[in-house]
């Protein structure tokens, strides 16, 4: 039987939905029998890659990294699945959105003072620079399924893998989790 090509990605996030995903314990041992994990925060792989089959995309789209990632994310991958809240709601990510554009924030916080070098990371190159605004995944690309939770309890991306091992169609796994609130 052909393994499944499986990736999971960490954009915007705290990586409490990783950490869900390891909480799956001894399962796991199963699951590497029958998928291969193509990327992830958890594989050292730099760059992802073409022809995955499921991808579970935790966090938002918070700033210019991640957008670049989820469009290659969806370019390459056949079923993207929004993996907890942020990812769907923007969640806790979104927080800032209120405050507006972070441009005002980050002079504030950055900016010449005492002790400090008035230098914002994202203008060394350092870190990416933010978005206006925290964004859904679904906001920026289509998205197959929706896995929810803050984060997903392990039972819940349990029965979703199961069922796509199975071979069942995207649409009919949401009603499969429900049962594990
Ligand atoms: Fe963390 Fe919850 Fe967001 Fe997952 S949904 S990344 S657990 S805050």
């Amino acid at each position: 039987m052909e393994r499944l090509k499986l990736a999971t990605v960490w954009l915007g996030g705290c990586s409490g939905c990783h950490m869900s995903f390891l909480d799956l314990d001894e399962w796991l041992i199963e699951l590497s029998t029958r998928v291969d994990l193509v990327f992830s925060p958890l594989a050292d792989v730099k760059r992802f890659p073409a022809g995955v089959d499921v991808v579970l995309v935790e966090g938002a789209v918070a700033n210019e990294d991640h957008l670049e990632m989820v469009r290659a994310v969806r370019a390459r991958s056949r079923l993207l699945i929004a993996f907890g809240d942020c990812c769907i709601t923007g969640n806790v990510t979104a927080l800032r959105n209120p405050l507006g554009d972070p441009t005002l924030l980050l002079q504030q916080v950055y900016g010449a003072g005492v002790g400090r070098e008035g230098v914002i990371p994202s203008e060394r190159g350092i870190v990416p620079t933010l978005l206006e605004r925290v964004l859904p995944v679904h906001a920026v690309v289509p998205v197959d399924l929706y896995l929810p939770g803050c984060p997903p309890p392990a039972p819940r991306i349990k029965v979703v893998l199961e069922g796509l091992l199975a071979g069942t169609p995207p649409e009919l796994l949401g009603r499969d989790w429900l049962k594990f609130g």
